[in-house]
């Protein structure tokens, strides 16, 4: 099905195997997305697990351009995660590979299956900082604020 361009964030976590080579992987499969163009990648940031046990988590945030819906785009993240050797045993825990569609251009979407904003994402510092990095004008400085307690540190700083 073809759509309009819309621009669509994705937050990139891993904690499992070698996160840091799973995640550079998944931005060069999200790259590769039929429908897909990359527009541009955040660095890498690393914490320790919020609200679950394990390695620490590494996360990045990727901005792609697309003509797929926000559901066909959601499909293909779970494929990608699924690639990824992903298992779902309880809720947040250790993964491989999580994919979550933080932003869809404007669009509010309430589905079953697709919240978009992605409905954790001003909570949590590992996805806001990212985000904050490409995408600015989608983060406030008071919503910089409101996680600056957590603690997160980007990898390879410029
Ligand atoms: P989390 O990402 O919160 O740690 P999961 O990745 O296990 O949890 O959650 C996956 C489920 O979340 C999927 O079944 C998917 O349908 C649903 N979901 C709802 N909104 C989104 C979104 N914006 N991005 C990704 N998955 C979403
Ligand atoms: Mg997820």
């Amino acid at each position: 099905m073809s759509h309009t361009l819309t621009s669509a964030y994705i937050g990139l976590g891993a904690n499992l195997g070698d996160p840091q080579a799973r995640l550079m992987w998944a931005m060069d499969q999200l790259a590769a997305l039929p429908q897909c163009q990359p527009v541009a990648r955040s660095g890498l940031y690393v914490s320790a697990p919020f609200e679950a046990v394990g390695p620490d988590f590494i996360n990045a945030v990727l901005h792609l351009q697309t003509t797929l819906s926000a559901h066909e785009l959601l499909l293909n993240l779970q494929h990608i995660e699924l690639l990824a050797g992903r298992e779902r045993p309880y809720r947040n825990a250790p993964r491989t590979l999580d994919l979550d569609l933080l932003l869809f251009g404007d669009q509010h979407i309430h589905t079953a299956t697709l919240q978009v904003p992605h409905p954790r994402l001003w909570e949590r510092a590992f996805v806001l900082l990212p985000l904050a990095e490409i995408a600015p004008q989608w983060v406030t400085a008071d919503q910089l604020s409101a996680v600056a307690g957590q603690p997160v540190m980007r990898l390879e700083p410029r």
